[in-house]
């Protein structure tokens, strides 16, 4: 009884999905902020694991971005990750854009992580991408600066490679954040927009909880 049930829901969220791409819907948007180290790419990857929707790291283009051969960008991206600072809205939402345009998933629903962290990033997002997609929310994945400082510490110690998991570039990451991200959240909770998770938990902990909200969105 209960496989039947799991593999007609299985078999609902396939044929939901198909019909999204083939009837070219929007894609259907979910931002995933919180302050760096606080788990949001590990919690994407759980998601992506169990729904197999697209995970779109903004840090992560970059980063492919900047060792690109020729890349015009490379030196002044890597600029910006060791200095916590934030690149350009143009450089981020044409990687972002031509990731979405590229991808061939058949549920055409896109976790953007890291994006967007200030007010450039919004504006830049809403000129160019906002009527493109459907914005269905953002998880604010919230978690203590000491927390987050220490797991990119122990990150980059374990060899992420990251050129900005280190004492001095923490400091100005959490800066940024506290300046120009929180604003963002915030701005997103006043339009009724944010779900909350308590990314101090074990990120099955976390996973679970989006697990009982994405129903909430037909997700
Ligand atoms: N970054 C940026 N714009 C973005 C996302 C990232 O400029 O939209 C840069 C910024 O310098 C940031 C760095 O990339 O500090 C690392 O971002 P990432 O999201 O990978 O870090 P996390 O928050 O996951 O630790
Ligand atoms: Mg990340």
């Amino acid at each position: 009884m209960y496989t039947l049930r799991f593999l007609a829901t299985g078999a609902r969220r396939f044929i939901r999905a198909m019909s999204a791409a083939t009837m070219n819907r929007k894609p259907e948007v979910m931002f995933i902020l919180g302050s760096p180290g606080a788990g949001k790419g590990t919690l994407c990857r759980y998601i992506v694991e169990h729904y197999g929707y697209v995970h779109l790291s903004a840090g992560d283009l970059l980063r492919e971005e900047r060792v690109k051969p020729g890349s015009q960008y490379g030196e002044f991206i890597e600029t910006h990750i060791r200095n916590g600072t934030i690149v350009p809205v143009e450089i981020t939402c044409s990687l972002i854009d031509r990731a979405m345009q590229t991808s061939e998933n058949p549920h055409n629903r896109f976790l953007i992580d890291g994006f967007p962290r200030n007010q450039d990033n919004l504006d830049g997002w809403n000129k160019v991408m906002a009527d493109k997609v459907l914005l269905k929310g953002v998880i604010f994945c919230e978690c203590s600066e000491e927390v987050c400082t220490q797991r990119c510490l122990h990150r980059g110690a374990s060899g992420s490679g990251r050129s900005d998991d280190n004492e001095q570039s923490l400091i100005l990451r959490h800066q940024t954040y506290l300046k120009n991200t929180l604003p963002i959240i915030k701005m997103y909770e006043q339009q009724g927009l944010v779900y909350k998770v308590n990314s101090m938990n074990t990120p099955e902990e976390v996973f679970q909880d989006v697990v009982a909200f994405f129903p909430k969105l037909g997700w």
